[in-house]
């Protein structure tokens, strides 16, 4: 097969620039365009220069269907209003979407998984293998540890600039930890806590938040019981490992029919 033609939104972000100089070491994939927002600094420059690998002849611009209808797939970790657009576009343009965007409201969701019916998507709240195990492994732990003995608590903290909170990383652990206990997260996650709460609600999944510095994403999963404690944890050190996620989910939806699929359908965890 000949090589998957990739399109990266948000390409000069964080995670735009990690993932142009990660298609750009991997065999089988090149980098066949790139995004910015309209009015967007970076418009007109090379992505490659930007990502710091040297000229790729891949301007960067904020036109996207002409761009999306000569590649094979779009790899996204933008923002939700741009996330949602781009599954419309790609859609039209029937090419895989792999959504890492986080932040993504239940109206974002339904219309992303109305495009998924025209185009394969994957969209997770984290691409990294580990993580996707560490959801296994909570899932097990959730499911084999009583809600009347042990409370389950998750601990998250990223960078300064991060934008949306509890992280997409959290919430998927959450989900985990909910469906070990055949629970909906909705009806049972408390997001915040602030003066007098009252005591803890059995049953309950907690979520704890810190931002600062430069911190990639380290995420804890606390199953509490009386006298002992179990601390399930990953940290990520470098974007690069979500990048290669994003990569690896992209060739695995290539020959896939439309649909939503997870990171976990893509490493063969579900
Ligand atoms: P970032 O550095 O702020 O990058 C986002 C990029 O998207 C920026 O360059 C932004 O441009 C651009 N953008 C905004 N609106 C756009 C539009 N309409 N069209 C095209 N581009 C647009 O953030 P980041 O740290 O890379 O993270 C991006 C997202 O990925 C966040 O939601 C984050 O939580 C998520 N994330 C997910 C994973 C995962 O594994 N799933 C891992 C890491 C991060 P401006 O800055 O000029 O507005």
């Amino acid at each position: 097969m000949s090589d998957m033609r990739l399109v990266v939104v948000g390409a000069a972000g964080r995670m735009g620039q990690t993932l142009i100089r990660t298609i750009h070491s991997i065999p089988g994939v090149t980098v066949a365009g790139a995004i910015e927002r309209s009015g967007s600094p970076n418009l007109g420059k090379d992505a490659g220069e930007l990502a710091g690998i040297g000229t790729l002849g891949v301007p960067i611009t904020d036109d996207p269907l002409p761009v999306f209808a000569k590649a094979d797939g779009v790899l996204d970790f933008s923002v939700p209003a741009a996330t949602v657009e781009f599954s419309g576009y790609a859609a039209q343009s029937r090419i895989v979407h792999v959504i890492g965007t986080t932040g993504c409201s239940p109206e974002d969701d339904a219309s992303i998984a109305a495009a998924a019916r025209h185009a394969p998507i994957v969209k997770s709240g984290n691409m990294s293998l580990g993580v996707n195990l560490l959801a296994v492994l909570v899932e097990q732990a959730a499911r084999a540890l009583d809600a009347d003995d042990f409370d389950i608590e998750i601990l998250e903290m990223h960078h300064r600039h991060k934008v949306d909170a509890p992280s997409g990383t959290a919430l998927l652990l959450g989900e985990a930890a909910a469906k070990g206990r055949s629970i909906a997260l909705a009806q049972h996650s408390v997001r915040v806590r602030d003066g007098h709460t009252g005591a803890r609600r059995t049953g309950d999944i907690g979520f704890a938040t810190l931002r600062g510095g430069s911190v990639i994403g380290d995420h804890s999963v606390l199953l509490a019981g009386t006298g002992e404690r179990i601390t399930l944890s990953h940290n990520a050190e470098d974007r690069t490992i979500f990048a290669r996620g994003a990569v690896k989910a992209a060739l695995w939806a290539r020959t896939r029919k439309p649909g939503l699929y997870s990171m976990r359908d893509v490493l063969g965890l579900s």
